[in-house]
């Protein structure tokens, strides 16, 4: 007998209920055995309860075989510190999901910013570690009246199963015909915590002598994802320097509205597209929903071969492939050039399944 695969669902703030709702409706038009739970949490569950991200969603996400999860945040629901709630982020600490991983790819119809030959190939991944670096002491900050004061933190445990997990993935897409390189970005030029880094990364690389390792200094690398981004396959990082750099690689793809991303551990696995919830355009139907389509994607494409269905495997490639097609074509939303609405743009992707 099929499984059934129990997917808890964070339908979000703002834009993120108008992006889900489409998306739950091509999961469900794919015919997998799906079991959706809701999972209230964000700024409206905290209004709501008190809690940004209740017990109960938390256990439903521990339970869950995938988690999808929608834009969380209203940047006018702030804790009594000033700060905002980022349940997005205690669910990677919670769950361990210590490989942020972040698609780049420029197809035609992608408003990039960039002026490419028409032949070109842009295709990497950059995997961000997402569970410490500068990340470490967030939310316990020091300040002083006159100083303030965070800490990077860089383990060898985590370091090393997130430059793992990198060449594990460059030997998958190696498989698909991409290179088979993985370059690490650091700043092991200036920082200790960064040589350390390096040294484990180097260790890890030995282990696949039939994959490329290499590595770049991450201003470097700023300065080469926009001069030569057909240049790389897979990128490893850490954690600040990987949100700052999957920004930019949304921007090569012509904003947030393209970005999805995964957040991935051993056990557990978010989904989710990289951008907020837009509260600018919250409540009028026309936000982009690709990034979330394209997240779901990369789902249906982790729990396709973790549990050896090739056929999810081949729809997360078709729905990718129907999000390109849409791209072409122009059948896409505003922030794109296009003129369709959350539901037409979502429907189109339906239409070219
Ligand atoms: P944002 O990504 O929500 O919006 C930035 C700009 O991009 C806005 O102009 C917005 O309209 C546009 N945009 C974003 N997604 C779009 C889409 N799908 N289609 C069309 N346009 C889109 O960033 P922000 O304004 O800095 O943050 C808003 C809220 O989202 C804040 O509360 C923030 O904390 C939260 N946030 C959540 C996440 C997450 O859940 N992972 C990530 C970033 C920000």
């Amino acid at each position: 007998m099929s499984k059934t695969f129990e997917i808890a669902v964070f339908h979000g703030d703002g834009i993120g209920p108008e992006i889900m709702a489409p998306t739950l409706r091509l999961l469900k038009g794919l015919g997998h055995d799906f079991a959706f739970t809701d999972c209230p949490a964000g700024a409206a569950s905290y209004l709501d309860c008190g809690f940004d991200l209740p017990d109960e969603s938390l256990r439903r996400a521990r339970r869950a075989d995938a988690i999808l999860l929608s834009a969380l945040g209203d940047p006018k629901i702030r804790y009594p510190d000033g700060t905002e709630m980022t349940p997005q982020i205690d669910i990677r600490i919670a769950l361990d999901l210590y490989a942020g991983v972040r698609p780049v790819r420029v197809v035609p119809g992608m408003r990039t910013p960039l002026a490419l030959a028409p032949d070109a190939a842009i295709d990497f991944v950059l995997v961000r570690e997402s569970t410490e670096g500068l990340f470490h002491t967030q939310g316990k900050g020091r300040v002083e009246a006159d100083f303030a004061e965070e800490t990077l933190r860089i383990t060898r445990d985590t370091t090393t199963r997130v430059c793992d997990f990198a060449f594990r993935l460059a030997a998958a897409r190696k498989a698909d015909g991409h290179p088979g390189r993985v370059t690490s970005v650091d700043k092991a030029n200036v920082f200790r915590a960064f040589a350390f880094w390096r040294d484990i990364f180097d260790r890890v690389a030995a282990g696949y002598p039939d994959l490329t390792a290499d590595h770049a200094y991450v201003d470097a690398m700023a300065l080469w994802m926009v001069q030569r981004p057909g240049s790389w396959d897979v990128m490893v990082t850490e954690n600040m320097f990987g949100d700052i750099l999957s920004d930019l690689g949304a921007g090569l793809m012509g904003g947030l509205g393209m970005a999805p991303s995964a957040d991935i551990g051993d056990d557990h696995a978010v989904f989710q597209p990289c951008h907020g919830s837009a509260p600018d355009i919250a409540g009028r139907g026309i936000a982009n929903p690709f990034a979330m389509i394209l997240s779901a994607g990369m789902m249906l494409d982790w729990l396709g071969r973790r549990h050896d269905v090739p056929a999810m495997v081949a729809d997360a490639g078709r729905l990718r492939d129907a999000v390109d097609a849409c791209l072409a074509a122009g059948e896409t939303t505003g922030d794109l050039g296009g003129t369709l609405n959350t539901e037409a743009a979502a429907d189109a992707v339906m239409a070219r399944l």
